[in-house]
């Protein structure tokens, strides 16, 4: 069975070495479906919404109103550094895979032993850049 949950926030960002219109600082209004998939428990559920949303809910939090920036952007990450603005930063750079990873590997790694307790076998997560382009993984949460 699996349960899921549609978070969303708003991030400009750039792909530095895309050929088209991606290389330039832009915005997104992005949709993330979050997955579990597990059995039910005695309670004929697979996990709390509630609790599937507290695990989530602060990574959309710290996210939202960004600039989502690649530790690789350094002339970006100057600028940004240079009038003290917000900004989100990650090792790679921010396409819609990349935070599909992203996210599934940090609700995994923050929430293994909860995760196994409920009997979770894996985190899906799929985000939307535009309202007709996503990206899908799925991570085993043992195999973190
Ligand atoms: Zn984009």
């Amino acid at each position: 069975m699996i349960v899921a949950k549609h978070f969303k926030w708003e991030a400009a960002h750039r792909i530095p070495w895309h050929g088209g219109k991606c290389k330039h600082l832009h915005g997104h209004s992005y949709k993330m479906i979050v997955e579990f998939e597990g059995e039910l428990n005695e309670n004929g559920i697979v996990i709390d919404f509630n609790d599937l949303k507290a695990l989530v809910k602060p990574h959309i939090e710290r996210i939202d109103h960004t600039t989502i920036i690649s530790e690789k952007d350094t002339e970006l990450k100057e600028v940004f550094d240079s009038k003290n603005w917000k900004y989100y930063l990650l090792p790679f750079d921010s396409t819609a895979e990349n935070l599909c990873n992203y996210f599934a590997n940090i609700i995994i790694n923050e929430n293994t032993t909860f995760l196994i307790k409920n009997n979770i076998k894996w985190v899906g997560i799929k985000i939307y850049e535009t309202e007709t382009a996503y990206a899908y993984t799925q991570i085993n949460v043992n195999n973190n």
